[in-house]
């Protein structure tokens, strides 16, 4: 494998000095050097052919032993340093201290076609920040990984990627529901690709800990390479920065409201620094509209990471990494107003993509209003989002409202429950919606090619996913691959994969793993 390799991270920021890897708080350091764990029997089971792509690998090279040793920890590429990153973060509103990667190991940073990704593989084995856990991870929750982050890619949500999923041969101990009943399951390690893995909780435990060196150190480090269109020096070019995560954290969350995504854990150590989606566990997928869902059974009782909770913690978020890069610009004003600002930015991008999501091309003023009686309205009775937004589209300027009504009729859980005042509601609405499509100037087929682009057909539902878990736990593979071929193509038509663009089955709304899932991995 000829890979271009060119480490930054680990060659420009500061290492940890003690070469043992055990368990402990680590000072001073970014990160520290660490060794993947052997495996006793691994096996590739899928590779993303666009990750291959992107980073220059050959299709032929993906199936030799050599690769299969590679991404599963067995061999390292010859001059890398792997490392285990060091940083915080607030867990659940609270400051947790040091966290770190407890099972993520980078493997090296590769530059291919002018742009840099960091390997990393997901449970491969203790590092110095394992904490109370194993640094291992199940199959059930790296193809929930390995399938949801190349999904989003291709629905365009910002993500970070997976190259491949292997079963290691080693055995792994879960409580899943943390109800006393472990039991071994199949170990797997996903090997993770982004520009980078650096977390608002990087900056923060350097913070927390007064080591401004290093915080100015990792800051210069992130926006060089990453943020190279920052050319302001002294405070401001810190103060641009903050902006420019403000941006990239809003992007990211209006594309998890466009799609439907609740990530589940936004803890600050689950954010990436380049907004990119990370870190995928309890995350979920709605599916009857319900801006109060979350998936995480550990958030049952405050819902914290709820739907539509996911904005505001965005915020809160921008706030402790802003705190954390205070010592570096000492002003609190200009800080206080690049945050101040995160409210109508969001607002205005969530009207824009909304609008798109309606087929509304030429924006009206009345637009926010036919905007916020429609979230009421998908409340009313359970209704699926996905499937609303698509058939949504083919509703046209000459359709009565029962027409149009009957378009939209598969989207509904229950059709007993659409009668009296929530029919009312549907056909106020529909009533509004039609009136308002009659000021588009562009045909019915302009516009549903335009609302097709944004409305995916397809998404990763939870019990898709459980599915192929079920299966792949047999060792069968089938339907990870018939999936990993679907979310491919989330906004195309399949007509011979239909099957899967239908409501939640019945069996799945209590089941593990289909409407709950804890942050056991
Ligand atoms: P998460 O909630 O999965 O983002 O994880 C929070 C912290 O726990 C991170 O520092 C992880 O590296 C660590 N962690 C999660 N699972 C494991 C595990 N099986 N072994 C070691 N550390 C883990
Ligand atoms: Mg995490």
């Amino acid at each position: 494998m000829q890979l271009n390799i060119n480490e930054s991270y680990s060659k420009e920021l500061p290492a940890d000095k003690m070469i043992e890897n055990s368990r402990r708080q680590v000072y001073d350091a970014c990160f520290s050097y660490v060794t993947p764990k052997k495996t006793s029997n691994p096996e590739v089971l899928h590779v993303s052919e666009e990750m291959l792509l992107e980073l220059g690998i050959d299709r032929k090279e993906a199936k030799t032993s050599y690769f299969k040793e590679i991404v599963t920890g067995n061999r390292l590429l010859k001059g890398t340093h792997p490392y285990a990153m060091c940083y915080g973060g607030h867990q659940f509103g609270n400051w947790a201290g040091q966290l770190g990667d407890g099972r993520a190991i980078n493997l090296t940073e590769v530059v291919h076609q002018n742009k840099r990704w960091a390997i990393q593989l997901k449970g491969a084995g203790e590092t110095p920040y394992s904490r109370s856990a194993d640094g291992l991870a199940v199959l059930r929750s790296s193809i929930r990984e390995y399938l949801c982050s190349e999904a989003m890619e291709h629905l365009n949500v910002p993500t970070t990627r997976a190259l491949s999923i292997s079963l290691t041969g080693d055995k792994v101990m879960r409580d899943i529901m943390y109800n006393g009943n472990p039991a071994y399951e199949k170990g797997a390690i996903v090997c993770r690709v982004a520009p980078s893995f650096i977390r608002f909780g990087n900056f923060e435990l350097l913070a927390a800990r007064n080591n401004l060196v290093a915080l100015r150190q990792l800051s210069d480090h992130t926006i060089k390479h990453f943020f190279p269109e920052i050319t302001a020096s002294g405070k401001s070019k810190y103060l641009d920065f903050i902006s420019k995560v403000r941006d990239k954290t809003i992007e990211m969350l209006v594309h998890w409201q466009r799609v439907g995504f609740v990530h589940g854990v936004m803890n600050t150590d689950n954010m990436s620094i380049l907004g990119l989606t990370i870190d995928y566990g309890p995350y979920g997928w709605l599916e009857g509209y319900d801006k109060a869902w979350t998936p995480n059974t550990t958030d049952a009782q405050h819902k914290r990471y709820r739907f539509g909770n996911q904005p505001f913690i965005g915020l809160w978020n921008l706030y402790k990494l802003a705190n954390a890069l205070y010592p570096l610009i000492h002003e609190v004003k200009p800080i206080q107003e690049i945050l101040d600002t995160y409210d109508s930015i969001f607002e205005k991008k969530s009207l824009e993509m909304m609008r798109s999501k309606l087929g509304l091309l030429v924006p009206k003023k009345n637009d926010i209003e036919l905007i916020g009686r429609l979230e009421e309205t998908l409340e009313l009775t359970e209704t699926d989002m996905t499937i609303f937004f698509r058939k949504l589209g083919t509703i046209t300027k000459k359709d009565t409202i029962p027409v149009a009504f009957d378009k939209i009729k598969p989207a509904f859980y229950s059709l007993s429950e659409l009668q009296n005042e929530i029919k009312v509601y549907w056909n106020d609405w529909l009533s509004s919606y039609l009136d308002r499509i009659q000021e588009e100037s562009k045909s019915d087929v302009f516009r549903k090619k335009a609302m097709h682009a944004v409305n995916p057909k397809y998404v990763l539902r939870n019990y898709m996913a459980q599915l192929a878990i079920d299966k792949a736990n047999k060792g069968n593979y089938t339907l990870l691959e018939e999936l990993a071929i679907l979310l491919k193509n989330p906004y195309e038509e399949q007509p011979e994969k239909e099957y899967w663009f239908v409501k939640r089955p019945e069996w799945a709304r209590h089941k593990i793993g289909c409407s709950m899932l804890s942050c056991s991995s």
